[in-house]
C-alpha cells in the first residue's frame, strides 16, 4: 500500500485524496493538504537518499 509522504499514513490508491507524478514515481496523498505540502517541498518529502555529511 503506499504511504502519504507527508503524513506517514497509508493510503489506498483507490481512496487517495491527491495524488501526483515527481521524478518518475507516483505519490499519493490523504488530503490536498497533504499534497500542497509535497508539492512545496517535493525534495524534503520524496524518498530521495540524503547524502551523508
Ligand atoms: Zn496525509
Amino acid at each position: 500500500m503506499p504511504i502519504d509522504p507527508v503524513c506517514k499514513m497509508e493510503v489506498e490508491k483507490e481512496d487517495a485524496a491527491a495524488e501526483t507524478l515527481y521524478r518518475g514515481n507516483k505519490y499519493y496523498f490523504c488530503s490536498e493538504d497533504c499534497k500542497d505540502s509535497f508539492e512545496k517541498e517535493p525534495d524534503k518529502y520524496s524518498e530521495k537518499k540524503k547524502k551523508a555529511g
